[in-house]
């Protein structure tokens, strides 16, 4: 029998929680349970980490629809960040040898949704672009370091984004099924702007997912446990780590693994919503 409300929404945000830790999931999507505590010490870091990404995120699409590249830059020069300047100049680049020449604007922060084994599955992209024999989604990651390829592979929102984008994409492009073997995934990272992370789709990955997804979404959906992650190193960095008993420390900013990833931190909002602010 489900247990879970037949009106929750299921996300790569939450679908990569429940992954990395079922009772967080419990926690924080199903009891909703606010916890005071700090996710990663010292908690400025963070939060000026979580800052930069957003006037990251914000400057990107406020250039891809169409704000002049000057005004942008001057607002660049005067940001707190002094990696902005950087950042952005990387970008620049980044579009200029990629997206100058699209055939149509792209659309950025753009939401899709589905329905899938009966649950509501949304997907939230920085960017989609139609290129001449491609359709692009570019995600822009502001991670500290590159994450290593492999556990790039295995993140939700790498099977997620692509999937959605061939089931619930089809209004952005006349009213035609996005072709599978178009889609192209990249991760684009600030930290390391000439290596992007690609993902080429294609039909067995396509079918893949969808059985894994549903699988997914099936499990969480009848499930009345949640147990707490054997990978305590999840711990280290979760609000939840003393209501769990799991240390009452915070894990040290500057040893964060690179693979834990600062979007999916939920310090007072969920990251979906902090790109959004100021727009
Ligand atoms: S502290 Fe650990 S066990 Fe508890 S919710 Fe967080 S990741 Fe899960």
């Amino acid at each position: 029998m489900k247990t879970l409300a037949l009106d929750f929404e299921f996300s790569q945000s939450n679908l990569q929680d429940y992954v990395t830790c079922q009772r967080r999931f419990n926690l924080k999507y199903i009891k909703h349970l606010s916890w005071p505590a700090i996710e990663s010490d010292p908690i400025h870091k963070i939060e000026d980490r979580m800052q930069l990404g957003s006037d990251f995120h914000r400057l990107v699409h406020q250039h891809l629809v169409g704000l002049p590249e000057n005004l942008l830059t001057e607002t660049v020069t005067a940001s707190q960040f002094i990696e902005l300047p950087s950042m952005w100049q990387d970008y620049l680049t980044f579009y200029q040898n990629t997206l100058a020449k699209l055939r149509q604007s792209p659309y950025t922060e753009i939401t899709l949704t589905t329905i899938l084994n009966n649950y509501r599955l949304v997907a939230k992209y920085d960017m989609i672009a139609f290129l001449d024999d491609k359709t692009l989604i570019i995600d822009w990651k502001t991670n500290v370091k590159r994450p290593l390829s492999y556990r790039l592979v295995d993140r939700l929102q790498s099977k997620v984004y692509p999937y959605m984008l061939h089931v619930a994409g089809s209004h952005l492009n006349n009213g035609n099924n996005i072709t599978i073997s178009n889609i192209m995934m990249m991760y684009w990272f600030t930290a390391m702007p000439d290596n992007p992370y690609v993902i080429d789709y294609n039909s067995d990955l396509h079918e893949q997912n969808e059985i894994y997804l549903s699988n997914l979404i099936e499990e969480i959906s009848m499930n009345n446990d949640f147990p707490l992650t054997d990978d305590e190193k999840a711990c280290r960095f979760c609000v939840y780590r003393s209501y769990c008993d799991r240390g009452d420390v915070a894990g040290v900013h500057d040893e964060m693994d690179d693979d834990v990833d600062v979007e999916d931190f939920s310090l007072d909002v969920e990251w979906e919503q902090i790109s959004e602010i100021a727009y």
